[in-house]
């Protein structure tokens, strides 16, 4: 039969908007000693707005639409910031031949033309190429080749969550390791990273290379991990970590599916709060 104490560990976190599908994940928590958390969405808001634009090889105003297009057949965040800054008119365009690239971005057909948006590795997959100054570039920026050209890039930025510091230090203060994940370039991940002191990160991985990554965290002696994320992308990676935590608040059905853990909230502090949550309920039990 099951403790009484942890009937009263999981009622405490529910009114955390903390939900355990399983006592054994409370128990489970207090023993988490790396904590893996995605980027985007998880300890940035997801959220992107379009802070500069540059043209190469063809002119804005006839690339900028296409691009919006294409990006309107997306739900990635990075998309609708495309599609917000150019306004309603990007869903009326027809778009042939859709294709979305799973870590790269999109392909499709326009009025004819090939046209692609996403990372500097696709225009790469794609054999456009890339100008040694937009490679140069630090920020997240959004790629796109008309037609075996490349047509320019938009700027987009998204913002620190105001909890996350909060977050990396409690874990840090519980002597809990952490780690960051993202699909998004090494450059915006290390200065994230810097911004919260995150013990490790890791940028440019494509779904199955955080897979790879967290097979690799749990071969660690004695590593017990929990993972955070938000996205499509993360479910498996949530199923394979050992407590998999899905962020709600902005969380996609497949990640909140296939967690053991789900915060309802946007904040990443949370996740030190159910494993405190965890701990006091064991002072009950034992
Ligand atoms: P993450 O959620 O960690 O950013 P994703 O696999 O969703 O990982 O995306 C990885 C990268 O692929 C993004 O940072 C972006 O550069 C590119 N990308 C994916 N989808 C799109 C899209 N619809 N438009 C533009 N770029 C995209
Ligand atoms: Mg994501």
């Amino acid at each position: 039969s099951i403790p009484l104490g942890y009937f009263g560990g999981i009622g405490a976190a529910s009114r955390k908007g903390i939900l355990f599908k399983g006592s054994n994940y409370l128990d489970l928590m207090t023993k988490v000693n790396r904590v893996v958390m995605d980027k985007t969405g998880t300890l940035t808001k997801g959220v992107f707005r379009v802070q500069e634009i540059k043209s190469f090889d063809i002119p804005k105003e006839e690339w900028l639409p296409m691009a919006a297009a294409l990006e309107s057949k997306s739900t990635h965040p990075i998309a609708t910031a495309v599609v917000e800054y150019v306004g309603a008119a990007a869903d009326d365009v027809a778009v042939d031949d859709l294709e979305e690239i799973s870590g790269h971005g999109l392909k499709g057909r326009i009025s004819g033309k090939e046209v692609l948006a996403g990372n500097v590795k696709l225009m790469k997959k794609m054999n456009i190429p890339v100008p040694a100054e937009v490679e140069a570039i630090t920020d997240t920026i959004v790629v796109v080749g008309v037609d075996g050209k490349f047509a320019g890039y938009i700027t987009i930025a998204d913002e620190i969550k105001e909890d996350a510091k909060d977050a990396v230090d409690a874990l840090h203060t519980m002597n809990v390791k952490t780690t960051m994940l993202s699909g998004d370039k090494q450059s915006v991940v290390d200065k994230v990273a810097a911004a919260l002191k995150i013990d490790s990160a890791f940028g440019d991985l494509l779904p199955e290379n955080k897979v790879e990554k967290i097979e690799q965290i749990k071969k660690g002696p004695g590593a017990v991990v929990a993972f955070v994320g938000d996205g499509i992308n993360d479910a498996p990676v949530l199923a394979l970590s050992d407590v998999g935590i899905a962020m709600g608040g902005l969380g996609s059905d497949a990640a909140i599916e296939t967690a053991d853990v789900v915060i309802q909230t946007d904040q990443p502090s949370r996740i030190a709060t159910a494993m405190k949550i965890g701990r006091a309920t064991n002072r009950v039990v034992w």
